[in-house]
């Protein structure tokens, strides 16, 4: 399966500042005078590019949480609908205005804004030809989100978009199976909950744990976590905060960088994906605070930042 994000920001969608552009154009701008003196200056623009620091090549992104999963079949999943389901809505555009039904099935982990407030701008949803069918553990889902397009707030209901939608409901632990993937779900600790899930598609197996508390004092219960679910090679999980400001708010419902990997090691996965970033941090705020956690203890995980754009397969 293919694992593609498409929002990474937590609680807010966030464009980049006026501040922040300069900033970062001016450090562009004097890594590319250091590389012409190099290189001379016929050196192409592209071969400049291709010099700079990754930091600079590429931005975090300002969308909210989405992640889209594409099986080995070419069947599509989607969790969570924050901002980043636009865009992932106009890459599937071509398929749900195209010749044939588009079936999609989308995973929601709870209904904080960042995690729907994209969904009324997904094209595919205003094609008839698309199937959507929705799974989580919530019990009144369907009315959640028909309540985020009443008049007031959009001009467009929920059951004026005419795609066809169904609602299944899921029970935590429960492991079903929708087309290939095999799926469980499992409650984490956040304000008014939110649910994890464990998604496998053969041996292959990744943990999506968006929005959840982890303190340092609550460690021990990532054993029982980690015989329920079993083994995962990659772990995607909230790192909204450095430990300094997760130890002023406890109670928000978010991880520091610092316990999201110790969370990692823990249970054993190999690679950690850092999600869920702090919106009123910058780029350079968030590799500075992963940079300097990370260093905080030892650890065996590959520690990745999530970037709008960045994709893994396990296959
Ligand atoms: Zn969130
Ligand atoms: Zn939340």
């Amino acid at each position: 399966m293919e694992i593609k994000f498409y929002g990474v920001r937590g609680s807010c969608p966030t464009p980049i500042t006026r501040e922040e552009y300069q900033s970062k154009l001016i450090e562009i701008l004097d890594e590319s005078k250091k590389i012409i003196l190099e290189e001379g200056i016929d050196c192409s623009s592209k071969e400049i590019f291709n010099r700079l620091p990754d930091h600079l090549k590429q931005n975090i992104g300002g969308n909210t949480t989405c992640l889209y999963v594409k099986s080995r079949s070419g069947q599509h999943y989607i969790f969570d609908m924050g901002t980043g389901i636009r865009v992932l809505g106009n890459d599937l555009a071509p398929l749900a205005f195209g010749g044939d039904p588009l079936n999609l099935n989308i995973f929601m982990t709870h209904t904080h804004w960042d995690h729907i407030q994209g969904w009324p701008f997904f094209k595919p949803a205003y094609s008839p030809k698309t199937n959507i069918k929705f799974y989580s553990c919530i019990k009144n889902l369907q009315e959640r989100l028909e309540r985020q397009q009443i008049e007031e707030n959009f001009p467009i209901t929920l059951g004026m978009m005419p795609s066809k939608k169904e609602f299944q409901l899921m029970t935590e632990h429960e492991e079903i199976s929708v087309g290939d993937l095999k799926i469980t779900p499992f409650f984490l600790k956040h304000p008014g909950s939110c649910t994890g899930y464990k998604i496998s598609e053969g041996s292959r197996s990744f943990i999506f744990a968006t929005d959840v508390e982890f303190r340092p004092e609550e460690l021990d219960y990532l054993n029982a976590w980690k015989d329920r679910l079993g083994e995962a090679e990659l772990l995607i999980i909230d790192a909204q905060y450095s430990s300094e400001e997760a130890d002023k708010k406890i109670g928000w419902g978010h991880t520091s960088v610092q316990m999201a990997v110790e969370v990692a090691d823990r249970i054993g996965v190999s690679k950690v994906a850092l999600t869920h970033f702090e919106p009123d941090h910058t780029d350079r705020d968030v590799l500075k605070i992963v940079d300097s956690e990370i260093g905080l203890g030892e650890h065996r995980v590959e520690v990745v930042l999530a970037k709008e754009g960045l994709s893994f397969t396990l296959d």
